[in-house]
């Protein structure tokens, strides 16, 4: 069956595969593909999105890229890997072959089969619907309704979020982690520094932003980190596909 995994990089001092998914159903105005279409943490990361012209694996195409390798822990990223309707059949059948811990990174639009997954990042761009419209280009109700119920299901939560001085920040951020600590105090919650993007108004962070951003995070959540610009994997990868 064809997925819309195209890229997968390694890393072979922790044993980590990166699945790169093709297609997303949100258009988020400040998104990092509009700046790498590849995995950013390999040595020359090449151009943006645009200028790929995907091709998209198989299931048995992504087992036979990773079979060489040991592989304790796959990444499930890109785009999102929820749009992709091969998603269940993908994890189901890398969870058989090699038992890794599985991680899904997703914005939360679509319910993913989270019973394939150990953990599961969610992405929450804003809580105040008509700014989650204006950065998205779609409702931020069914993100909550997600979160909301793959917490109730007992699945392993993470979230995230882009701080973007003047739209997305310390405001919005105290509002988002309010949501968060409505569903649990204890989900662990972090907070990206924007990278500038093509087309897009906004410049990055300072320290101080970011730390305004954190300190009301924390006004609700136990377990707020921050992951400033420049900021790298503390391991190396290599380019599998
Ligand atoms: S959800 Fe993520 S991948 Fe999709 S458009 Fe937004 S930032 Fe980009």
């Amino acid at each position: 069956m064809k997925t819309h995994v195209y890229h997968i990089t390694y890393g072979p001092e922790v044993a980590t595969a990166h699945l790169y998914f093709w297609g997303c159903n949100m258009r988020c105005r400040g998104c990092i593909r509009l700046l790498y279409g590849w995995d950013s943490h390999l040595p020359d990361p090449g151009g943006p999105k645009q200028a790929i012209n995907p091709r998209l694996l198989t299931v048995d195409e992504v087992i036979e890229a990773l079979a060489p390798y040991p592989v304790r822990r796959i990444f499930f990223l890109g785009d999102d890997a929820s749009a992709d309707p091969a998603l269940e059949e993908l994890a189901g059948a890398l969870k058989e072959r090699f038992d890794a811990e599985q991680v899904l990174l997703t914005n939360g639009l679509l319910l993913p089969p989270f019973h394939l997954f150990d953990d599961i990042q969610v992405s929450i761009k804003a809580v105040t619907p008509a700014l989650h419209r204006d950065f998205t280009g779609v409702d931020v109700a069914p993100v909550l309704e997600h979160f909301q119920f793959l917490y109730g299901v007992g699945a392993s939560l993470r979230s995230e979020s882009i701080v973007i001085p003047g739209y997305i920040d310390a405001p919005e951020i105290r509002r988002i982690a309010a949501f968060i600590a409505s569903v649990d105090a204890e989900i662990p919650y972090r907070l990206d520094a924007y990278i500038s993007v093509p087309g897009a108004p906004w410049r990055r962070p300072t320290m101080d932003e970011m730390a305004l951003a954190v300190g009301a995070a924390c006004q609700y959540l136990r377990h707020v980190h921050a992951l400033h610009s420049g900021m790298k994997r503390r391991y190396e990868v290599t380019r599998l596909v």
